[in-house]
């Protein structure tokens, strides 16, 4: 899959997903009845237009994994959240892997971005949450922004 665009028409900015980052987060794909989730961070540029991911970490060895969650280890997240910024990059927000073919945000994802605005203290207004099923199409991956207590799913183009 090449890069991959993602609207919403409550925001004039559009969100990017750089071609090598989904090829990245495909590696973690959930394929076989055993597969844990998988997840982590995303990062990238935000600029007038558009709100551009153009690289993705995680997961990390001290992760809290299952067949049906995933959860960051907090300090691991932070190292690499402080190592992505001398290198200019922002971060942007989460992802992770879900075992079914069209993925969607479950009452426990929500929740999970609801903590997170809470204890992090961000460059930008809201975070992003993409959720990568096991479909390669388009279809398999979710764009979601959390702000002001509300999670947008976003239209992938
Ligand atoms: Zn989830």
């Amino acid at each position: 899959m090449l890069e991959l665009k993602a609207v919403n028409s409550s925001f004039t900015q559009s969100v990017s997903i750089q071609a090598q980052v989904i090829k990245y987060l495909s590696q973690h794909r959930q394929l076989h009845a055993r597969s844990l989730e998988a997840g982590g961070q995303l990062f990238g540029v935000v600029d007038p237009d558009s709100i551009i991911i153009t690289c993705a970490t995680g997961p990390y060895s001290k992760d809290d994994r299952g067949p049906r969650h995933y959860r960051s280890d907090a300090m691991s997240a932070q190292s690499e959240i402080k190592q992505q910024a001398k290198f200019g990059n922002v971060y942007l927000g989460e992802w992770h892997t879900h075992a079914e073919k069209v993925p969607r945000a479950s009452g426990h994802d929500i929740d999970a971005m609801r903590r997170l605005m809470k204890s992090s203290n961000l460059a930008t207004n809201g975070l992003l949450m993409v959720i990568l099923g096991q479909g390669l199409d388009k279809g398999g991956i979710s764009v979601y922004s959390y702000m002001d207590g509300k999670l947008l799913h976003w239209d992938i183009e």
